[in-house]
């Protein structure tokens, strides 16, 4: 293909400002929020024991995150992911045994930090 001055035509990739923004633009995989992406989520609740599975930062709105944190507070100590937690000896954030309550009965993990050693409270 030749212009009518015979030069060769010349092709160069130009980015168009749609593509260069889309690319860019970063949002929560829940909402589509741009803000406030600076918080890490983990895949598996880092109260389970998981330290190796999480999203980067700028993938998950604080808010969203903050709201999982929430569930994931009331299923850990209201349900029976309280028991697994304490019998799985996973540690807390503040260095204790995890622990949990599921009706009358709490389970205490090991304070050893021993796996499948619970203590349980609330038997009468
Ligand atoms: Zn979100």
């Amino acid at each position: 293909m030749t212009t009518s001055d015979n030069s060769p035509i010349k092709f160069a990739l130009i980015e168009t400002p749609s593509a260069t923004s889309k690319s860019k633009i970063m949002a929560c995989i829940f909402c589509g929020s741009t803000h406030a992406l600076n918080t890490v989520e983990h895949i598996v609740p880092e109260s389970l024991g998981n330290k190796s599975y999480a999203l980067e930062k700028g993938k998950i709105y604080a808010d969203c995150n903050n709201g999982f944190s929430k569930f994931e507070d009331i299923a850990q100590s209201k349900s029976i992911l309280g028991y697994e937690r304490a019998r799985l000896a996973v540690m807390t954030k503040k260095g204790k045994p995890g622990r949990g309550k599921t009706g009358h009965l709490e389970f205490i993990g090991s304070e050893d930090f021993k796996k499948n050693y619970i203590r349980a409270a609330g038997l009468k």
